[in-house]
């Protein structure tokens, strides 16, 4: 049986990109490849300081940039917490996560939730609800007393 090679990582990001307007470069897929090898959640910030390893002249801009176009694409999801930096996650499946109150720290949470009883959930002021987030907060190891 002649097995057809997989189109790459990089592949899938070309084509996610350029169907939405964007452009592939050699910057955005080491940025890519960064956010796909972590569960860490980075922020641009890290993002940033971790590529600039290996692609030294990258700005921060250029960090920015490739973020946005990658949840426009679809390739990223951008999550947001009031008050704190976005983080941004290479997992765009349906997924929970979990922040700590003292560090900021996020990551994803094992396990189902049912989803039956927040959809259950309304508002009494008339709001029409399309969607959730679901996010859990406690302590990390490093943060735990
Ligand atoms: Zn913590
Ligand atoms: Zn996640």
């Amino acid at each position: 049986m002649d097995v057809q090679p997989t189109s790459s990582g990089e592949d899938r990001l070309r084509t996610a990109l350029e169907a939405s307007g964007h452009r592939h470069t050699a910057q955005r897929a080491a940025i890519y490849r960064y956010l796909k090898s972590v569960t860490t959640h980075p922020t641009a910030d890290e993002i940033f300081t971790q590529v600039r390893e290996v692609l030294p002249d990258i700005s921060l801009a250029t960090v920015y940039k490739a973020l946005e176009a990658f949840v426009e694409a679809g390739v990223a999801r951008k999550l947001s917490v009031g008050g704190s930096p976005a983080r941004y996650d290479g997992r765009t499946d349906d997924h929970d996560h979990v922040r700590c109150l003292k560090c900021g720290k996020v990551r994803d949470v094992v396990g189902e939730h049912d989803s039956e009883l927040i959809r259950g959930l309304r508002s009494d002021d008339g709001f029409e609800i399309i969607d959730y987030r679901l996010e859990l907060v406690g302590f990390c190891p490093d943060c735990r007393v």
